[in-house]
């Protein structure tokens, strides 16, 4: 269902309206997680400001230490829902266990699936039945084809809105949180009509990474970039240190605006 084969075009996944894929260079923007309505309010006009047309933002947080921040749950959905009401971009939010599709899939514009449950195939095939679009990340462990076959899950369900990112890869390689698979974008972009995106800010895991490694995905030709940016980075409560500054958003508009006039 996935692949290009018997595919004539390209699949082009509306998010309320937004397109990703195409012809479109799609900036998804906004806090790695939700913490207060202030924060992400801010971190709203701060995407906007980054050429954003949609938010994105955490309500629930799959963290490596069960210490860490666990995200507001939904009371962050109704955060991004209200957030959503004053600025009008739709929301894409991760859903991290299959008994909450039904809850994230009433607030949510895109439920995205994060690294760690790219094969949690429960989930992959209840976000499937949610009728909503889904961004699926690739797991840092997981081929091409494997992911291929994540999307294959959903698609099966009767849901063939699913936009694909490459989020890196974990190398041997310490400097970088992980490696970000380029390479990734035109392979997968060969296999399937489905759009593809790209995370600079959790493969890279450094601010100074972000504009580097977007410019790297926007000339390559992926479909999009999704970037973390929070308004005061030093305080927030999960990965502060990827989040671009008020000083990078014009870079990163003008980086996806440039690509907009070539296409
Ligand atoms: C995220 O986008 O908030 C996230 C946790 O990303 P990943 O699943 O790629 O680590």
């Amino acid at each position: 269902l996935v692949s290009r084969e018997n595919h004539d075009s390209r699949t082009v996944v509306s998010v309320r309206g937004v397109p990703i894929g195409g012809d479109n260079m799609t900036v998804i923007a906004g806090p790695c997680a939700v913490e207060t309505p202030e924060q992400t309010l801010e971190a709203a006009r701060m995407a906007r400001a980054a050429g954003a047309a949609l938010l994105r933002g955490g309500a629930y947080k799959p963290r490596t230490s069960p210490y860490a921040f666990q995200g507001l749950g939904e009371e962050g959905l109704k955060i991004l829902a209200d957030v959503r009401e004053k600025t009008g971009m739709p929301i894409v939010t991760e859903v991290v266990d299959a008994a909450d599709v039904e809850l994230v899939a009433s607030y949510a514009d895109m439920l995205q699936v994060g690294t760690r449950n790219m094969q949690n195939f429960a989930l992959l095939q209840a976000v499937g039945d949610a009728g909503k679009p889904v961004l699926l990340k690739r797991g840092m462990s997981a081929t091409i084809e494997e992911w291929l076959m994540a999307a294959e899950y959903i698609a099966q369900r009767g849901n063939l809105d699913i936009v694909l990112c490459e989020r890196g890869i974990r190398t041997f390689e310490k400097a970088t949180r992980n490696t970000l698979d380029i390479s990734a974008v035109p392979v997968a972009q060969n296999l399937t009509h489905l759009p593809v995106i790209v995370d600079p800010s959790h493969s890279g895991g450094k601010r100074e990474l972000v504009l580097p490694l977007s410019r790297a995905a926007i000339a390559i030709g992926a479909d999009g970039v999704i970037v973390d940016v929070h308004p005061s980075p030093e305080t927030a409560l999960c990965d502060g240190p990827q989040a671009l500054l008020e000083e990078d958003l014009d870079e990163l508009r003008d980086l996806a605006g440039t690509l907009a006039t070539l296409s």
